[in-house]
């Protein structure tokens, strides 16, 4: 599936605020947006006015660069929300916070998504003792998602997972000395380090 490759912080910058999406640097006086607050590109100190779609979009193109997801895996998101029990737009954020390597950068082992992403199709994690490479994998309540017996050794991991600061959220209860984590709940919009309006991606896939 494609995905997008160009420089990261100016995703943020398209969107006004930090994303996350660098790591470590995220945190530090080097982040782009804490540097050049406004937009990117020739026009970016410009763009001002935004219509009612405008903010629509803009608010899906926010939760997609967050969660690393391309535009046709977001619609099914959206599809499978819908056809959920509850809110649609508190489905979908549900299901973008079940993603295998969201989860593992929550839990503090990948110091962003891209690099849990590629951890995650290297084969280091297992759920419920099986092998999981594919990013995109949905856990659920009850799951123990954990790095492998092989990788525990792996220098990067043992630094990573030694190194996070990142406080779990509290439907994860993480072991950091067993390298694994257990998914004991459902995301809830205030887990989410961002604001989100996710109504606003529910009305513009309404339209
Ligand atoms: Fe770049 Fe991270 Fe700052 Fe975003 S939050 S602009 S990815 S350093």
């Amino acid at each position: 599936m494609g995905r997008y490759t160009g420089p990261v912080c100016r995703l943020c910058r398209r969107e006004g605020m930090k994303l996350y999406l660098k790591g470590d640097r995220c945190y530090t006086d080097k982040c782009a947006i804490d540097r050049k607050s406004y937009g990117p590109g020739q026009h970016g100190q410009g763009r001002k006015k935004i219509s009612g779609y405008g903010i629509q979009l803009r608010e899906k193109q926010k939760a997609k660069r967050y969660y690393g997801v391309m535009e046709r895996q977001f619609r099914k998101y959206f599809e499978m929300a819908e056809r959920m029990k509850g809110a649609t737009g508190e489905n979908l954020l549900q299901l973008l916070e079940r993603r295998i390597d969201n989860v593992v950068y929550r839990a503090g082992f990948a110091a962003s998504r891209k690099e849990a992403r590629q951890l995650v199709k290297h084969g280091h994690f297992t759920v419920n003792g099986k092998k999981v490479d594919i990013p995109s994998y949905l856990v659920k309540v009850g799951d123990v998602i954990e790095v492998k017996e092989k990788s525990k050794g792996m220098e990067r991991i043992k630094e990573l997972v030694s190194d996070s600061q990142r406080v779990a959220p509290e439907w994860l209860e993480v072991n950091s000395e067993g390298m694994k984590v257990k998914v004991v709940g459902l995301a809830k919009k205030e887990h989410i380090d961002i604001p989100l309006e996710e109504h606003l991606i529910v009305e513009l896939y309404s339209r």
